[in-house]
């Protein structure tokens, strides 16, 4: 039989602080070797989440397992350092007066500390290193020092909140890329916190949205961005537009046009398009005026107005080349569709 048991299994954690619900029914299970992005608006309750799961604050209410052992549950609260949990923090809170190699090997049994914290040197790519303090260390290679120090003690499961937050956008790149494949490299089970959506969709195999306090919708980056499922999820997880329309037999109308629908969603619904499903052609008699444009070099983004004054935004390639005050024509690729309540 193979195993199956998840990696982590939060059930029904409830917390709340005064009149604040931090959590509320948050449920979340993670599979061994998955990296999961909890993503969502400030304050929804991420930290709050990952804390539950690392044992640092119990919550009210619910269950969590870590490896398939109950850590917390009615009656049952494990030590965060019984739990086998790796923590990377936003300011990467490394012990200031120790080395690079005192900090990575610092929850390492003595007899394996040697050999450990060269080989998790080497997969964060920081050999050589051992001997700095973290003052000598630039910001990028002190979230590598953190990272390295987290799976040293091969933990069951890496969480990591916000851990790009302290880098400027260039290294946030390279970083990011870096630690996804030092996660994959090192077989790592992780869930890490971001309010970014793009971060979110980028890093992880799985995206699990939280809003007010649980978890909306879990899938793989492009489910969740392509198949979101409600408006507000479509909304948070990138640029959208909302139009209504009534559906029947297949095909949605709207006063944007015609969109092919499943057979099955019937009558008033919502319908949401995303600006890189808009094809903008150029016409002399154009339904769209270019209001706007930004121009990316790899892509641009269009503002659009239409004859009765509404603005709709277009993500287009490097063609075509157009002005303000030009006009174009516009055809709907996709579109979202929900029913309207
Ligand atoms: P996020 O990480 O998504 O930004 P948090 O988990 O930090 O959200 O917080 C969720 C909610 O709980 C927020 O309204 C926050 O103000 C509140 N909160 C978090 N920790 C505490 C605390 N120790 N005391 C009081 N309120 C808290």
């Amino acid at each position: 039989m193979t195993e199956t048991r998840p990696a982590i299994e939060c059930r029904g954690l409830f917390q709340t602080y005064g009149d604040t619900v931090a959590l509320d029914d948050f449920s979340l299970v993670v599979d061994k070797g998955e990296v999961v992005s909890l993503v969502g608006p400030s304050g929804c309750g991420k930290t709050t989440a990952l804390r539950a799961i690392a044992g640092f604050e119990p919550p009210d209410a619910g269950s969590v397992s870590i490896g398939g052992r109950t850590v917390f549950s009615e009656g049952v609260d494990v030590a965060p350092e019984k739990r086998r949990v790796g923590m990377v923090f936003q300011d990467y809170a490394l012990f200031p007066h120790m080395t690079v190699a005192d900090n990575v090997g610092y929850g390492v049994t003595e007899e394996d500390r040697v050999e450990r914290v060269a080989e998790v040197l080497d997969l964060v790519g920081l050999t050589g290193m051992d001997h700095r303090l973290p003052s000598e260390l630039s910001g990028g290679e002190q979230q590598r020092v953190a990272l390295a120090r987290a799976l040293a003690p091969r933990p069951e499961v890496v969480l990591l909140d916000e851990p790009f937050s302290n880098l400027d956008a260039p290294h946030r790149d390279r970083m990011r890329r870096d630690v996804r494949r030092i996660l994959r490299d090192a077989g790592a089970t992780a869930v890490f916190v971001t309010h970014d959506q793009s971060e979110a969709l980028a890093i992880a195999d799985t995206v699990a949205v939280m809003r007010d306090g649980h978890v909306v919708q879990v899938g793989s980056p492009l489910d969740v961005y392509q198949r979101p499922t409600d408006p507000w999820v479509a909304s948070f997880l990138g640029e959208s537009l909302a139009v209504e329309g009534i559906a029947e037999d297949g095909v949605v109308k709207t006063d944007l046009g015609s969109f092919p629908v499943d057979g099955s969603v019937e009558g008033a619904v919502r319908v949401i398009i995303r600006p890189e499903w808009i094809i903008a052609t150029p016409a002399a008699n154009g339904e769209a005026t270019v209001i706007d444009l930004e121009y990316y070099g790899h892509d641009q983004m269009l503002l659009l107005e239409l004859a009765d004054g509404r603005r709709v935004q277009a993500r287009v390639g490097r063609r075509p080349v157009l002005d303000r005050g030009d006009r174009v024509d516009l055809e709907f690729q996709e579109a979202v569709v929900f029913p309207r309540d």
